[in-house]
């Protein structure tokens, strides 16, 4: 049988959107102390120990600049201790196209994104999940839609994976 290999996006699934605009905005000066998406640690965690194991990746799309951000933010967070997910398991990329080059590499077979233009591009992966669907994002990638679950919180991961 394949190996169930786990994807998980980071900006808007792991690094919440809500400091967006605020003072402790991710593309500000004080991006160490934007939040974190409500229980996403904890059950990636849960994910890690109960059923993917080591096979579990972050893949993100953007700039050399919030690649540096987006490091210091995970070292600072403390996320690999607290998640389980090793540190070499990070990826990124450039544009959001070549994530689909990602997931065929590492045999991805679920991946967790807040975009649906991304997750019409992973022809390759079995089970596509739209993390928090932005109302304006679905209607112009609408043709997509049929190929991916809607989820609204990490809690609503936890029940689709682990129950
Ligand atoms: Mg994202």
């Amino acid at each position: 049988m394949q190996k169930e290999v786990l994807g998980i996006d980071i900006g808007g699934v792991i690094i919440d959107r809500v400091n967006d605009g605020t003072d402790t905005s991710f593309f500000g000066d004080n991006y160490l102390r934007t939040t974190a998406v409500p229980d996403a640690f904890r059950v990636i965690r849960d994910l890690v120990e109960q059923r993917f194991g080591d096979r579990v990746y972050l893949v993100s799309k953007c700039g050399k600049k919030v690649e540096k951000k987006t490091l210091h933010w995970l070292a600072h967070h403390r996320f690999h201790d607290l998640s389980g997910i090793l540190s070499d398991n990070v990826r990124f990329c450039r544009q959001r196209h070549e994530k689909s080059g990602i997931c065929e590499d590492l045999g991805i077979t679920h991946f967790i994104d807040d975009r649906l233009e991304v997750l019409s591009y992973l022809t390759s992966v079995d089970s596509l999940f739209l993390f928090q669907p932005r109302y304006d994002e679905v209607r112009r990638f609408a043709q997509h839609l049929s190929r991916v679950m809607q989820v609204h919180s990490w809690q609503d991961i936890r029940q689709r994976l682990l129950s």
